[in-house]
Order: C-alpha cells, then structure tokens, then sequence
C-alpha cells in the first residue's frame, strides 16, 4: 500500500479482534477502541479474587476455523493458546437419564442402546445426512451477501434443496431418532442461536453434526485467552488497541464515516470503520437519528431478537463430582422454552447449564475451590418482566433446583466470590440491545442477504463484525465475520492476500 489505509474498529470482541489481527498482518494501520478496560466484550474473564469465570462462550467449536485465521494474521493458535478437546463433550441430564456425548460415535451408540433400545440407528443416518447438508452449506455461509442477485450463486442454488425449508430443528431430529427426549438430546443446540427447537430453521440440525464432528474445545485459562492472544497477535502486527475508548458516535461526512467521536473527547479519523459493538445497539446509539432506513431503530423493533441469559458466577470454596459442562433439561422442556421464546414469562421449572472447568483446569480456582458459571436462558427485554423485582428471587430458585437436582447441600456458606448478569445488566453494562445476547435471530427472514451485511449496505465505508452480521452468532461464526469483513475490505484497496475462506 502506498499510504497506510487507517481502520478504526469499534469493540475488541472475537469479531473486532478478528478483522483487527488480519488487516494489521496486512499493513493496514489498525486502530480497536474499546469501552472497557479489558478485551473480549461477552468474550472477557470476569475475575473475582482467585477465581476466573467466562464471561459468555465456554464452547469452542471449529476450532479449524480459529486455526486459519490465526494463520492469516500470521500466527500459530497452538503457540499462544493450550486448547483441549473435552470427552465426553458434556452430561446432558434429563429429569429420568443423563447422556454422555462423546465424539466415539460406538460409545454413544451404545449408551443410547442402553437408554432407548433400537434407537441408536438414527445416528448414522444423522452424522451422514448432516456431514452432507454442512458440507454444501460452509461455502455459502463463508461468501458476503452484498446484494440481491449473490442469492442467485451456484453455490447458494445448488445448497437450497438441502435447506429443510418449512422444517424446524426439532423436526428434523425427530426424523433421525423417532423419539422426542432423543431429538432434544441432538436439538438443544438451536439455544446457542438463543432460538427455540420448535421455530429454529431444520437446516441448523447440523449444529450438532458440527459438535460431534469438530469436538468441543476448552482452551486452558478459559476461552477468554483467545481475546487476549487475538489482541496480542494484532499488536505484534502494530495495530492500536485502546482500552476505555468509549466511542460515543460515529461522525458522518455525507453518506462516509468520517470518524470515530470518543466519549472522552476528541476522535478517531478513519478511511474505513469496522462496528464490531452490538450491531442493534449501535445503530440505535452511534448515528445521528434519520440516518438510516433499513436498520433504523423503527425498523429493528421489528425485527426478532434472541433471547437473552441469566448468568450466576460463584466462586465456592469446596469441589463438586460434576463433569465440565452439564445441560439440565427442565421437567416440561417445551413448556420452559415457550415461556421464553413466546409467553415471556419466567418458568417456575427452568433448564439451565452448569460449567464447571475448574474440574479440568485447575489455573481457574485455587485447589479445593471451584468456579461455577450458571446460565440460564430467559426471554430478552421484550418481554415484561419486572427484573428489579425478580433477580434475587431468580436467583435462589435457579441454585434451590441445581441443588436439588443434584442432591447438594446448602451452598450458601461456600460462596466466596458471586456475580449476576441479569438481561437489563447485558444491555446496560454491556451494550447489548435489549440483552439480546445472541443477537439478531436466525430466522430465514434474517439471514445471508437479509441480515446486515458485511459491508454495511446504508453507509459507503463502514463494515460489521461479529454476531449481529452474516453470517450470524457463535464464535467460527462470528470469527467469520471477521475474516469476510477484512478481505473485502483489503479487495477494496487492491491488497493482495491469501485466506482458507474458499468462498471468497
Ligand atoms: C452468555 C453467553 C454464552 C455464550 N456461549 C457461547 C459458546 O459457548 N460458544 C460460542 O461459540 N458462542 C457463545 N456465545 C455467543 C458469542 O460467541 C459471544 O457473544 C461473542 O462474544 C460475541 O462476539 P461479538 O464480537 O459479536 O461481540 P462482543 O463480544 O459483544 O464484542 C463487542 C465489543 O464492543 C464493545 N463496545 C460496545 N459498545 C462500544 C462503544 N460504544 N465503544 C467502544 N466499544 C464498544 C464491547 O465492550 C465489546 O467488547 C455466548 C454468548 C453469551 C452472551
């Protein structure tokens, strides 16, 4: 480049970080602000005294896809990070059964053999058809969307029969194991996309294909490390990252971003700007009102949203028999997710997850302690819940049923360290549009071209990564996002580079 293009990117979250290590390995002269005093966003470690929490993702999957572009910024992830696949990947318990799903696809066969004898079938012709439908589809969720006529690519054509268009998820899965607790166990998954079983595309059956085939991963000091090797990588390159950088708005000059205005005073001129912070809330917070139409703030209110999580952190000093990850199925799992996802009311009877990686990795509690992170899927601020009201009530009925279900005593004397992010907490503190946490849903009416676009289509050089663009939420893919956003953007200046993303 014969002048440095300089790149302002907004949140150093997987998204930002991801672009931001990227275009610096290119010669970009990178620029992340970010709010906080810490990288990572809903990827940060939360740190109470001895103990180290994850704040959101504590399930890599892919990791091939954090592999390539840590090679595209010219690293090598293994160097920086300690990464283990978990066997089994996690206990799903029901209220009757638990099960153990492991990538040996014989054990799981014969652990679902004992549960439902003659039902164990269904995972061949799961892991094929699936292998098949992911297999067509990558390529199409690794291409930008920038205008109608891309619906129209070979690729996107030849992939639309094995979309399950008109099929749920959970349909899907009831097709392979013809059996409802055994599509749960496959289904379950659409609540990373915090998306119902029952209304999430079938086509995201493969979420749990992609588990079985690519492993569940946990990265030694908790998947927070990945932020910070990402920040570091994309320092080594020379890129600024500045931490408390609030940006407060983003400056216009016509229909071109001007600059980055910081809270603080003064800005950040930019040739091209990345908004990695929420997608929803930024455009309801960092431009000037009037500015757009298509994602105007009228407009998001009517789009559909994710849900949003209950988050207890305890740090507690004794150890529990508890595996890595445990998945607990409420009672009436169909009456707990309509509470969430359609009534928005909370359920007396809820399902939760309980991460438990100090049983694994000891650098997250000191020896004879734990630190449990609980999240609980609940409906986002839609929804009129009186949280003032509910979070302490919340709270001890979400440890009374842990407890219970597991036949622990009283935990209250063992707590050391304890905080809660309730939903207004992740729009408050964490800049998450109605807590909103996994972002804009993923229905059909909202993805590929319908989902804001990689580079954003209302605004001549501002570009999106991260959960709330394609091709949607989840670490590969948000990781993703970062990748198509920084190869546009070096096409766009004629930078010449080298990337695994086939599709581009
Ligand atoms: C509870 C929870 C559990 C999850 N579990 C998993 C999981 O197990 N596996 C998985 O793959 N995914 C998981 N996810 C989903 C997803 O991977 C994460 O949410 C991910 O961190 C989102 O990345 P992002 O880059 O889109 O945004 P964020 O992580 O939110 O990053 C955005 C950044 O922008 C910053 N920012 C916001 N506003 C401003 C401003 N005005 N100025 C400057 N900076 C700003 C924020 O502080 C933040 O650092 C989970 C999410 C949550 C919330």
């Amino acid at each position: 480049m014969a002048t440095k293009r300089r790149v302002v990117v907004v949140g150093a979250g997987p998204g930002g970080l991801t672009t931001a290590m990227i275009l610096a390995r290119r010669g970009f002269e990178v620029t992340v602000l970010e709010r906080k005093d810490t990288v990572g966003g809903r990827n940060a470690a939360i740190r109470m005294g001895p103990y180290t929490f994850d704040t959101g993702p504590t399930f890599l999957m892919m990791k091939n896809i954090l592999d390539e572009v840590f090679q595209e910024a010219g690293a090598d992830v293994d160097a920086h990070l300690q990464c283990t696949a978990l066997d089994p990947m996690y206990r799903l318990q029901f209220p009757g059964f638990a099960l153990h799903p492991t990538q040996d696809l014989a054990r799981l066969k014969a652990e679902i053999e004992g549960i439902f004898p003659g039902k164990s079938g269904g995972v061949d012709a799961f892991m094929a058809n699936e292998s098949r439908r992911f297999k067509a589809m990558l390529p199409c969720l690794q291409m930008p969307y920038p205008s109608l006529l891309s619906l129209l690519s070979p690729r996107l054509l030849a992939v639309l029969p094995k979309l399950s268009l008109g099929k749920t998820v959970f349909e899907n899965l009831r097709g392979y194991f013809g059996n409802d607790d055994l599509a749960l166990a496959f289904s379950f998954q659409s609540k990373y996309l915090g998306m119902s079983a029952w209304d999430c595309p079938g086509l995201f059956a493969m979420l749990a294909y992609i588990e079985y085939a690519t492993g569940v991963w946990h990265v030694r000091g908790g998947l927070s490390e990945i932020s910070e090797a990402m920040a570091t990588v994309a320092r080594s390159h020379g890129a600024d990252v500045r931490l408390g950088a609030e940006v407060e708005s983003l400056r216009l000059d016509g229909r071109r971003v001007a600059a980055a205005r910081l809270a603080g005073g003064g800005e950040v001129p930019c040739d091209d700007i990345v908004v990695n912070a929420d997608f929803a809330w930024a455009m309801s917070n960092l431009l000037p009102p009037g500015t757009l139409r298509r994602w105007s703030p009228e407009a998001l209110r009517r789009k559909r949203f994710s849900c949003s999580t209950f988050m207890i952190y305890l740090g507690l000093d004794r150890t529990f028999d508890l595996p890595h990850h445990t998945i607990y199925f409420a009672e009436n799992y169909r009456r707990n997710v309509d509470d969430i996802f359609h009534r928005g009311h909370l359920s007396d009877d809820t399902s939760f997850y309980v991460r438990h990686a100090s049983v694994t990795d000891p650098t997250l509690a000191p020896p004879g302690h734990s630190a449990v992170y609980i999240l609980v899927p609940v409906a986002n601020l839609r929804a009129d819940i009186d949280w003032e009201a509910q979070r302490g009530p919340f709270r001890q009925r979400v440890l009374d049923t842990w407890r219970r279900r597991e036949g622990l005593p009283d935990l209250e004397p063992h707590i050391r360290a304890e905080k809660v992010i309730a939903p207004p907490d992740w729009e408050n503190d964490y800049n998450v549009h109605i807590g909103a946490t996994f972002n804009l849903a993923h229905n059909i009416g909202q993805m590929l071209y319908l989902r804001p676009h990689n580079r954003f289509e209302e605004l001549a050089n501002c570009y999106l990564a991260g959960g709330g663009t394609h091709p949607g939420s989840g670490l590969p893919t948000i990781y993703e996002s970062g990748r198509i956003t920084a190869n546009l953007i070096s096409r766009k200046h004629g930078v010449a580079f080298e990337t695994h993303n086939l599709a581009m």
